[in-house]
């Protein structure tokens, strides 16, 4: 089995189309490992736990049986005590709720656990966080997808305009701004480019440049 392919990088820097195109090219599954942080914040909104409330956090998520399943057609689903919260997940409360609980060293450790358990069973494309920093520090295959703040809050505009949604500049930017920060200074396994890792800016990029930068390595 050859190695798994880890992707790491800020909010909007396109990590998960780039993760889900080389998933598909090379026909190996795609795992992205946000919303099962998704999944413990729904979880956790659900119970009454605050976000914030750390030892709360800490008991639920030993507390709940967190799932990760695919449809036929290879889509990723999260399951919270046999529940399906997928529909729940792309909100910005629960993004910013992720960005919290998964600040808990017990939460990161049995996410960190379950996601090692799918690298284990087959070659994956993950990305996330600390993929290439904690989850899988031993593959060949590690890369750090980013651009400019300003660049990821122009692409979110435009892909919830092209959606129909109302999308506010600013607002996006102070979000993006304010998770960056919250995902890089946590104590517990921050985000951050590994001196292993390869760099990838995307700013100027268009997502199949950054498609073929990955490719040419693995
Ligand atoms: O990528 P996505 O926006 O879905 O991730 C939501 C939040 O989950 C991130 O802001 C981050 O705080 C957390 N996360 C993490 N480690 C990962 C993946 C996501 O801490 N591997």
């Amino acid at each position: 089995m050859k190695a798994s392919i880890g992707i790491d990088g800020p909010a909007g820097a396109g990590k998960s189309t780039v993760a889900k195109r080389i998933a598909k090219i090379l026909n190996i599954p795609y795992l992205d490992t946000g919303a099962m942080y998704r999944g413990v914040a729904v979880a956790a909104k659900r119970h009454g736990v605050s976000f914030t409330d750390e030892a709360a956090v800490a008991a639920l998520v030993g507390a709940i049986d967190l799932r990760v399943r695919y449809t036929e057609s290879g889509e990723q689903h999260i399951l919270v005590d046999g529940e399906d919260v997928t529909g729940e997940l792309r909100t910005e409360e629960i993004g910013q709720g992720a960005s919290l609980v998964s600040r808990v060293p017990a939460v990161r450790d049995r996410m960190t656990e379950l996601q090692r358990e799918v690298a284990h069973a087959q070659r994956v494309v993950m990305d996330g966080r600390d993929i290439c920093t904690n989850v899988l520090p031993d593959t060949p295959y590690k890369f750090f997808v980013t651009a400019s703040a300003e660049e990821r809050a122009n692409r979110r505009v435009r892909q919830l305009r092209e959606l129909g949604q109302p999308a506010d500049y600013d607002t996006i930017l102070h979000d993006i701004i304010r998770r960056d920060k919250q995902d890089s200074e946590r104590a517990y396994k921050p985000l951050y480019c590994g001196a292993d890792t390869k760099r990838i800016d995307t700013t100027e990029m268009t997502i199949e440049e950054a498609v073929e930068a990955i490719l040419s390595e693995v």
